[in-house]
């Protein structure tokens, strides 16, 4: 190695340690959380492209190395993003399984019920009795988040300590705000029959007194039998008008045999809040969408 490039990297590895704290994070929503934190001292970063699932990710070589140079690492666990169980064994610095911190509400998916007839043939990360992992869409829990991540960024920035505590105290004034003021609008809608074809969304449904009436599951393009389908269909028609809620990037193409001539409303929502950027307030922006989706649509029914 030559003497310039010796001092160039010996001078990267000392601006290193002045500069903002690398906080990665598994999937947007912990991003988002993070950036409440980190406002005006630095920015996360997020390891899942737009549009990934986490139920079904593959690393690339790029992505492992960034999960053991980042210094603080948050994931929701191995419930979501199994794929990362072995990558975090081969890091060396600490990372936090957010579903394991004290004080965070935990569900599972129920078993039996119409509603989740369909569950078994769904993927492995929604069947009954398991652990629900899209904890992140609770309020309470996205609070539980933030404070481990303002500990942990204090402790290894100390200079900052004083903005990132006042920051998460600002986030969670506001999310109490947002609460409040969800909790009103989402009343209105409440007894309105919806389907979803992910069962993405029971946190932020115990929340709001919200409760889909059944779950399309689709294991990604394979095209369900034929009776099946009728059987979604008969359930669809029993619930009168309704809507029938898909994720964004793909619409299942299902969704259009199985409304076509129902009074049902396709719409779309999205838990892992894809398009947003990872500002002081994309947490907040992501309950809000969700919130205001949901009843754009279940109000024009
Ligand atoms: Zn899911």
């Amino acid at each position: 190695m030559s003497r310039s490039l010796l001092l160039l990297c010996l001078c990267l590895l000392s601006c290193g340690a002045r500069a903002e704290v690398r906080l990665l994070t598994s999937i947007k929503p912990l991003q988002l959380i993070a950036a409440a934190v980190q406002d005006g001292v630095g920015r996360p970063e997020v390891l899942l492209p737009p549009g990934a699932s986490p139920h079904h990710y593959a690393l690339r070589p790029s992505d492992v190395q960034r999960v053991r140079d980042v210094e603080l690492f948050y994931w929701v666990g191995e419930d979501l993003e199994g794929f990362l169980g072995k990558p975090l064994a081969g890091r060396a610095k600490p990372s936090v399984a957010v579903q394991a911190l004290p004080g965070l509400r935990l569900r599972r998916f129920e078993a039996g019920g119409e509603a989740h007839e369909t569950q078994a043939e769904h993927d492995q990360d929604h069947r009954p009795g398991s652990l629900d992992a899209h904890l992140w869409l609770l309020p309470a829990n996205a609070r539980v988040i933030a404070a481990r991540m303002a500990a942990d960024l204090a402790a290894a920035d100390p200079a900052h300590a004083a903005r990132y505590q006042a920051n998460l105290d600002a986030f969670g004034e506001r999310l109490q705000r947002l609460d409040a003021r969800l909790s009103g609008e989402l009343r209105a809608v409440a007894d309105k029959p919806y389907f979803v074809f992910h069962e993405a969304y029971d946190y932020f449904e115990s929340a709001y007194g919200l409760r889909h009436a059944g779950v399309f599951s689709v294991l990604g393009e394979v095209q369900p039998g034929a009776r099946h389908v009728a059987a979604m269909r008969e359930r669809l028609q029993r619930a009168g008008p309704s809507c029938v809620f898909s994720e964004p990037p793909l619409r299942p193409r299902l969704a259009e045999t199985l409304t076509a001539g129902l009074p049902v409303r396709l719409a779309e929502l999205d838990a892992m809040g894809a398009a947003l950027e990872p500002t002081a307030d994309g947490y907040e922006s992501l309950l809000d969408t969700l919130a205001r989706d949901l009843a754009a649509c279940l109000n024009a029914l």
